[in-house]
């Protein structure tokens, strides 16, 4: 379709505050833990739901004002139909949700990213975590324009939608290139390989984080 190929959520920025324990890093011995991300606690016995709210925005080009609900409803059904361990419920209340979804004009360029990633920044997920390395709370931010001013479509803004609640849900890019979680997707909605990499990442969740920031 028309502007797929130009379609990319390269720069989502990923504020973590995570590193994997010294001996999984080094491989001087076995892993010293499971998962080098931050990760939502999720029981053992049942799914964990997350309460994802949209914030709607004061001025938008594309209907999100009138459709944010409709739109994040679709995306929600998208992660909840691979029965992952982690679900997501549309809430209205913002104060207490665990996913916050915001819809921007346009999102800021990175100074230090390579001018591909500044032109089309589509999205971005900062991810607050503990200092267990749990989850506590995620903002995902979505933009109708490049920082450079091109428009991206509504079924590009579905996708970046989809692709940051993975983000949200502590998913890391896939390397799968046909996977909407990949750092540049080329399809627009979610994959064999997303489930893959979605019930993979989230059977990995007991490492003890260390604090650092990264970009990705
Ligand atoms: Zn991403």
């Amino acid at each position: 379709m028309p502007g797929r190929n130009r379609f990319s959520i390269a720069a989502a920025t990923v504020i973590l505050t995570g590193a994997c324990a010294p001996a999984m890093r080094l491989g001087d011995g076995p892993p010293a833990c499971a998962s080098p991300r931050p990760h939502w606690a999720i029981p053992a016995a049942s799914p964990r739901t997350l309460g994802v709210a949209f914030a709607t925005p004061g001025r938008s080009r594309d209907g999100w004002g009138i459709y944010g609900d409709q739109r994040l409803r679709a995306a929600v059904a998208a992660w909840n139909a691979l029965a992952l361990p982690l679900r997501l419920r549309v809430t209205t209340d913002l104060a207490s949700a665990d996913i916050r979804v915001t819809v921007v004009d346009a999102l800021p360029a990175d100074s230090d990213d390579p001018e591909g990633l500044r032109r089309y920044r589509a999205g971005v997920t900062r991810l607050d975590v503990s200092a267990l390395g749990t989850l506590r709370r995620a903002h995902v931010g979505i933009a109708e324009r490049s920082p450079l001013g091109t428009p991206y479509s509504v079924d590009e803004q579905m996708a970046t939608l989809v692709h940051e609640l993975g983000h949200a849900m502590g998913l890391p890019h896939a390397e799968h290139r046909l996977a909407l979680m990949a750092a540049q997707p080329i399809v627009t909605s979610l994959t064999p390989a997303d489930a893959r990499l979605a019930a993979r990442t989230l059977a990995l969740r007991d490492c003890p984080q260390t604090s650092v920031a990264v970009r990705r």
